[in-house]
């Protein structure tokens, strides 16, 4: 599983870039090391064999109640652009995933990278590295942080799943 492993580094530092640009710095566990919940670490898994009907369309989804899990379907991330796009593709998605958890809340934006949706000129953006929040996420972000450091224990509150489909092409389901 070299590729992947490929993938996920590239995907790992464009992440990190893409946060230090809104002052949050991520610090990266090593792979298959579980924190435990207490820390206040989110942990993301990677889905290789998704059936096709959990969460339709989707590309990923968190738990921003939860606080502590995201699931990428990563094959659905190979299979929605070329094989040099996909640590593009995969950063954007765990961004966006993140991003509902330190905002814990499931909501999305009219523009930039918590957009509900994800169209071409989204793709374009994101291949350009030019792909960012809007100014109203930044500031949820920041305000999820401040809450995080102050409790970081953050018990679940149910488990109200939140789903993403921003697959390209119009193929992707809307959600919430
Ligand atoms: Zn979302």
């Amino acid at each position: 599983m070299d590729f992947d492993r490929l993938d996920a580094n590239l995907a790992r530092v464009a992440v990190s870039k893409v946060f230090e640009g809104i002052g949050v710095s991520i610090e990266w566990q090593p792979y298959g090391h579980f924190c435990p919940v207490a820390s206040g670490a989110i942990a993301i898994s990677l889905s290789y064999d998704t059936p096709w009907n959990l969460f339709q369309g989707a590309l990923a989804y968190a738990l921003p109640y939860e606080g502590t899990h995201i699931v990428v379907f990563y094959d659905r991330v190979r299979e929605s652009v070329e094989p040099a796009r996909v640590p593009c593709l995969l950063a954007y998605v765990i961004v966006h995933e993140i991003a509902h958890i330190l905002q814990r809340v499931t909501r999305h934006s009219a523009s930039g990278i918590m957009k509900a949706k994800w169209d071409h000129s989204d793709y374009f953006d994101m291949a350009r590295k030019s792909f960012h929040f809007a100014e109203e996420d930044v500031d949820l972000i920041h305000l999820g942080m401040d809450w995080r450091q102050s409790r970081v224990t953050a018990a679940g509150t149910g488990p109200q799943d939140h789903r993403d489909g921003y697959a390209p092409g119009g193929r992707s389901e809307s959600v919430d």
